[in-house]
């Protein structure tokens, strides 16, 4: 075979022309960047997606942008071939997801009012129609379907074959037979990739090389942790009666999906514990290939989902079908520029959904590299929230077991990922089991969510949608916190020291806020871009002219890290990721400041260490800084202590506290103390899509200082476009017994104008509350428009009655805070 014609340079090579390879090398190519090359290692389609079973569905999500991306792909596959001539084998049958247990059935419902908000034409309909649309299913133990009438099957390979002729004749390049062995970089930028038929220099490289895109990608240093897994589906012989036009069925509560292929039935499997394949690496001629199926593993499975359409036992087995598919350890693609590199973008590990978000997830890609930041929120799969680690041989194969077995399983609120536990422990972990902790994975370590009283009896994890049996201790902890003292280990949060003569400098261009005021005090701020959306949500502490303390969340980490690292240029400022240096304990609540003045000889009293200071201050044996600042809404302190002076810190706190009543409190009662505060969470309920005005947050932002800030003028545009049309807005339920938790659609006036991103339970408040995003539908949202509207909240199809306030309904003058 002759040598291809490769170019010496390019302006983005894309690797792997799977369906996601070929879908972002078309949308670039539409979005005017021609010059794209796509490099093959064998031939398009021949890893995973050859072998997809072309599932299309809009159904099931709870995240905007997954549902969004579904929507884009349907359409996409319905009209390309109008484009390019080449059919993608969409074909609008219909899809129908059963539930047979009362969990599902809550689940489905609350998923549906959600996917109908994001423009899905998703209808609860009766076992009968269930029936009536699947006549070979049985029946009789279905509570409910969900049925897309649009949504239905594509054939993956023409689909990827319809994006690559596409992309051709918008101009770009697309070559098989060329592997790409490594990516060349200089000074921490991509610079090209190399071939066997020598060097592409690139500005841009997008790895999309599927299940090889972690190996491809640790060969320069970039940590993409995706695994493949055994993938089943098994395909019967002919099934009398069965026409290509049946819509494809559901229930994840047999394991199992049906569609008809061939004349026969097609039943897909996604098992509750599942077998990771090759965690050592793939083999580099792994081409349209298949693994040996597993009968015994998968024989109870297969079982279960052949008794949903119980023909299928009686026709014969044509074949069962293994192909590897990859996974990733909290089930959502890794997805964005990579942090180790600039310019090194990945779009991998799609978790089974590869070929129903594939074209959406092309268009995301392509507007991220071509404007520099992506136009949906990333939040939730930006390759920046999974850590190094995760990508060892035996995270990977211990964590994925569990992941495919995810797909199907009742999506709980509080789950947390019951595989590859323990892997950070913060330096009161023994400390915390002691007294009763119950810990939950928070990015890796292990948080204390909530606490067993000692005498208490103990209490499994029960999951359901309703209230759990420590209710009642969490409600403790939160009545500590507001009425008494708590103690909190949040060591997991990001913490990093920046230091040089023009550390504040730099801050300060990054902040929104003064953060260069005066020395010992902390400035809470947001971090935006040049659109001025939100980048960060975090704090940074003034320890002195040349010294400052940077503290995020757990899964802003690298984000934070990455942003700042990137805007260092030549100046004299340093940044040490100091997260495992120091433990961090809060104190919180109005008694706060007696147990901690019992510790310490500093002077705490309100004139002396007022709000906002920060201190290095004397603790028992230990010294350890200081900082006055809540984030719960109560007169606190956060403590960062040498990690080996944490635990002596700890003991004096929990003596000293026990005269007061100290009780220990987790992060279930955090999050119910900071949205009665109406407090926001990073990448729960703002994001990268919000402005900082529309998040509320203009409080926090300084348009007088006079160097201004990245993103100045976009707010300044925002500002000047008048009152705002969408914002953030605190909703409370006033019935006390429903629960919130995510997604559920809020109303004004009967029309729905947002969705929960966010919630707990106000156990001050007396309901269940939350933060919604409000879309005013072209009427100014302030409070007026808030009072003289009916609001209500819908809950698995019930509506209920709720108060919607701009200001916090827990203390918002902040009296308690500055007491
Ligand atoms: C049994 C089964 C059923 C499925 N059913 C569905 C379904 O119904 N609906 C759905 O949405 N999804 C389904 N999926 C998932 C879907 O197939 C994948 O998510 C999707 O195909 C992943 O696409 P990709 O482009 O990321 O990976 P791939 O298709 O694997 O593409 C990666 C490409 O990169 C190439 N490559 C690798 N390394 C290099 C290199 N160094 N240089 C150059 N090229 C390289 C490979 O040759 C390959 O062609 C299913 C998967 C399986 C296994």
């Amino acid at each position: 075979m002759p040598a291809p014609a490769l170019p010496t340079h390019t302006r983005v090579v894309v690797i792997g022309g799977g369906i996601i390879g070929t879908s972002i090398a078309y949308h670039l190519a539409h979005l005017g960047w021609k010059d794209v090359t796509l490099l093959e290692r064998s031939r398009l389609t021949s890893g995973t997606t050859w072998h997809a079973a072309g599932l299309m569905v809009t159904f099931g999500s709870t995240s905007e942008t997954s549902t969004e991306m579904r929507k884009y792909t349907r359409d996409l596959y319905g009209r390309l071939e109008a484009e390019t001539g080449q059919d993608t084998g969409f074909r609008p049958v219909g899809f129908i997801e059963v539930a047979c247990d009362h969990d599902r059935l809550e689940e489905y419902r609350r998923v549906s009012a959600f996917n109908r908000h994001c423009g899905v034409d998703v209808q609860e309909i009766s076992p009968r129609q269930v029936k009536e649309l699947f006549p070979l299913a049985r029946t009789e133990d279905v509570l409910a379907g969900f049925y897309v009438k649009e949504d239905g099957r594509a054939n993956p390979v023409d689909a990827s074959m319809a994006l690559a002729k596409g992309a051709r004749m918008q101009g770009a390049r697309i070559l098989e037979g060329v592997p790409v062995t490594g990516v060349t970089h200089k000074r921490g930028v991509v610079t090209g990739v190399d071939t066997p038929f020598g060097h592409v220099g690139a500005d841009v490289v997008v790895n999309c090389a599927g299940m090889w895109a972690r190996q491809l990608g640790a060969r320069s240093g970039v940590s993409i942790p995706n695994q493949a897994a055994e993938h089943y589906y098994l395909i019967t012989e002919k099934v009398p009666g069965l026409l290509p036009s049946h819509p494809v069925l559901e229930d994840p509560g047999s394991y199992g999906y049906f569609r008809e292929e061939v004349g026969g039935l097609m039943i897909g499997l996604f098992e509750a514990r599942c077998a990771p394949w090759n965690v050592g690496g793939i083999p580099d001629d792994f081409s349209f290939g298949e693994i040996p199926p597993d009968w015994d593993r998968m024989g109870p499975y297969l079982e279960k989902a052949m008794s949903r359409v119980p023909i299928s036992l009686e026709v014969g087995v044509k074949k069962l079908f293994c192909g590897p598919e990859s996974f990733t350890p909290d089930l959502q693609p890794i997805v964005g520029e990579a942090p180790e590199l600039k310019n090194y973008f990945v779009a991998a590990g799609l978790n089974s959904i590869g070929i129903l978000t594939g074209g959406g997830l092309g268009r995301v890609m392509a507007h991220w590299i071509v404007n520099g930041r992506p136009d949906v929120d990333v939040t939730g799969f930006n390759i920046d929230r999974l850590q190094v680690y995760q990508s060892n041989p035996e995270y990977r194969r211990t964590r994925t077991v569990e992941s495919l077995g995810m797909v199907y399983q009742c999506h709980y609120p509080y789950r947390s990922m019951q595989t590859a536990r323990g892997a950070k422990h913060s330096a009161l972990h023994e400390r915390l089991a002691a007294q009763g902790a119950r810990f939950k994975d928070v990015s890796g370590w292990e948080g204390a969510d909530w606490f067993l009283p000692k005498g208490a009896a103990p209490q499994g994890e029960v999951l359901s949608w309703k209230r759990q049996p420590w209710f009642d201790h969490w409600r403790e902890e939160h009545r500590a916190a507001r009425e008494g003292v708590i103690l909190m280990d949040m060591s997991f949060m990001a913490k990093f020291l920046v230091q040089g003569r023009d550390a504040g400098r730099i801050l300060n261009q990054l902040s929104s806020n003064d953060v260069d005021g005066p020395a010992g005090q902390i400035t809470y701020t947001q971090w935006l871009n040049e659109g001025g959306t939100l980048e960060a949500d975090l704090t940074v502490t003034k320890l002195d002219d040349e010294r400052y303390w940077v503290v995020a969340s757990d899964t802003a980490h690298r984000h934070v890290e990455t942003w700042m690292r990137r805007r260092l240029g030549d100046a004299h400022a340093f940044v040490t990721d100091v997260t495992s240096g120091y433990a961090q304990l809060n104190v919180q609540g109005p008694k706060s400041r007696a147990l901690l003045q019992a510790v310490t000889s500093a002077d705490l009293s309100n004139d002396a260490f007022p709000f906002r200071a920060a201190r290095e201050v004397d603790l028992g044996f230990a010294r350890a800084l200081c900082v006055r600042i809540t984030y719960l809404g109560e007169l606190g302190y956060e403590l960062y202590i040498p990690t080996e002076q944490a635990v002596h810190v700890y003991d004096r706190l929990v003596a000293a506290g026990a005269p007061l009543g100290l009780r220990h409190a987790g992060l279930k009662a955090l999050a119910s103390l900071r949205l009665e505060k109406g407090y926001r969470d990073y990448g729960h309920d703002i994001d990268n899509t919000d402005s900082v005005l529309e998040a509320g947050l203009g409080f926090a932002v300084d348009l007088k200082k006079p160097d201004g800030f990245i993103g100045k003028e976009a707010v300044l545009a925002l500002k000047a476009r008048g009152p705002l049309r969408r914002r953030l807005v605190q909703v409370l339920l006033t019935d006390p017994d429903p629960l919130l938790f995510h997604a559920e659609i809020v109303r004004r006036d009967q029309k729905a104008v947002g969705y929960v991103r966010a919630a707990s339970y106000g156990f001050t408040l007396g309901g269940a509350v939350g933060l919604a995003m409000i879309d005013g539908g072209g009427e100014v949202i302030d409070q007026a428009h808030l009072d003289s509207g009916t609001w209500e909240v819908e809950i698995a199809n019930r509506r209920y009655p709720a108060r919607a306030s701009l200001k916090p309904l827990y203390d918002p003058e902040m009296k308690r805070i500055k007491s």
